[in-house]
Parts: C-alpha cells; sequence; structure tokens
C-alpha cells in the first residue's frame, strides 16, 4: 500500500546517535564535558528516536481492527488533530492543527485512530506538502472512501527563528481526493465543517 512509504522496522542506533552528537557540540565551540551538557548527547538521541518513530510504525498496525462498519454516506469531520513534525530541510520543527473529512462507503474510522494516522506519518522528517497528501490518500485508501480532504495549518521554526524570521506566518495546504476534488458542493461543505481558520 502506498501509504506504508518508507517504512523502516529498524530501531536507530542510540550509541552512533550520541557519539554524532557529542561531536556537534564540538564543532559548534561547545564542551561536551561541561555540567550541562553531559548528559546531552543520550537526551538527544533518544529525542530523536522518538521524533521520528513514524518511520518505525506502519499503516497496518495502526489502523488494526479499529474501522467500524457504518452505514453511512454523510461526511464525517475530525478538527483540530495536532500535528507535530520536522521539515525535513533543517530538522527543526513545524507544528499545527489538521483537519480531516472523508465520506464513507460503509466503514469508519475510530477517532483516536485518524490521530494515531497523523502522528505515524508527522513523526519523520517531512514536508508540510508531502505530510498532506500522505494522510488524505492513507484514509481515501484504508477505508475505501468516496472523498477525502484533508487541511494542515502550521508553523516551521525554520521560518520564525531563522531566515526570514516571520514571525506570525503559518502555512496552510490542503489535498482533496475523490468526491472532495470532483464537487465543489462538498469541498465547501467540507470547509464549512471546519469553520473558520487562523485562530
Ligand atoms: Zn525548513
Amino acid at each position: 500500500m502506498r501509504g506504508s512509504w518508507h517504512y523502516l522496522p529498524m530501531e536507530p542506533n542510540l550509541a552512533k546517535i550520541e557519539t554524532l552528537v557529542r561531536q556537534l557540540l564540538v564543532e559548534l565551540g561547545e564542551d561536551p564535558e561541561r555540567e550541562g551538557l553531559k548528559a546531552t548527547p543520550s537526551r538527544v538521541a533518544k529525542s530523536l528516536a522518538f521524533l521520528t518513530h513514524g518511520y518505525r510504525a506502519s499503516l497496518e498496525q495502526v489502523i488494526n481492527k479499529a474501522l467500524f462498519t457504518q452505514d453511512t454516506s454523510s461526511m464525517v469531520i475530525v478538527k483540530d488533530i495536532e500535528v507535530y513534525s520536522m521539515c525535513e530541510h533543517h530538522m527543526l520543527p513545524f507544528f499545527g492543527r489538521c483537519h480531516i473529512g472523508y465520506i464513507p462507503t460503509g466503514r469508519v474510522f475510530g477517532v483516536s485512530k485518524l490521530a494515531r494516522l497523523v502522528d505515524m506519518y508527522a513523526r519523520r522528517l517531512q514536508l508540510q506538502e508531502r505530510l498532506t497528501e500522505q494522510i488524505s490518500q492513507a484514509v481515501f485508501e484504508s477505508i475505501d472512501a468516496r472523498g477525502v480532504g484533508v487541511m494542515i495549518e502550521a508553523r516551521h521554526l525554520c521560518m520564525m527563528m531563522r531566515g526570514v524570521e516571520k514571525q506570525n506566518s503559518e502555512m496552510v495546504t490542503s489535498s482533496v481526493l475523490g468526491t472532495f476534488r470532483e464537487s465543489e458542493t462538498t469541498r465547501d461543505e467540507f470547509l464549512a465543517l471546519i469553520g473558520p481558520r487562523g485562530r
């Protein structure tokens, strides 16, 4: 399944990452032996392993039996799913909210599963555009949905604390598939249901 893109079952080598982080501290002009930094390489290694745990999850595991049969063809909306990811260009965080709408053909997601699905793709090095598309594609394929719409609004630290230093700019990306792509009415319904954005 295309949703399983880049599935790496291997745990990262924490000892190796620690060594690299220690070297990085030296290159940045720091003394990795000073008290405050002594445990930093090991903390950073564990933290990076956690922040990229999405590489080691598979769509099959994440969704595992949490699809319910429901005879409805009304639009289902889940709003404001928290997103924490890291941009692949700078390895700095981007974070915000994800809104998902879909029209089922008989099967629906348990609500917490959608959040886990978002996490699975977010906890990797990402581009917001690709993240948005991967989520919509995964929802579309795994329940054979009639249509899917995904919108992500996020702030990127690589924009906020370096480079252009645009503190308040938020990036909005969307991906629509099936009836959400074909029908303007369906798209409008989705946008109306997720409500006014940019709070
Ligand atoms: Zn970036």
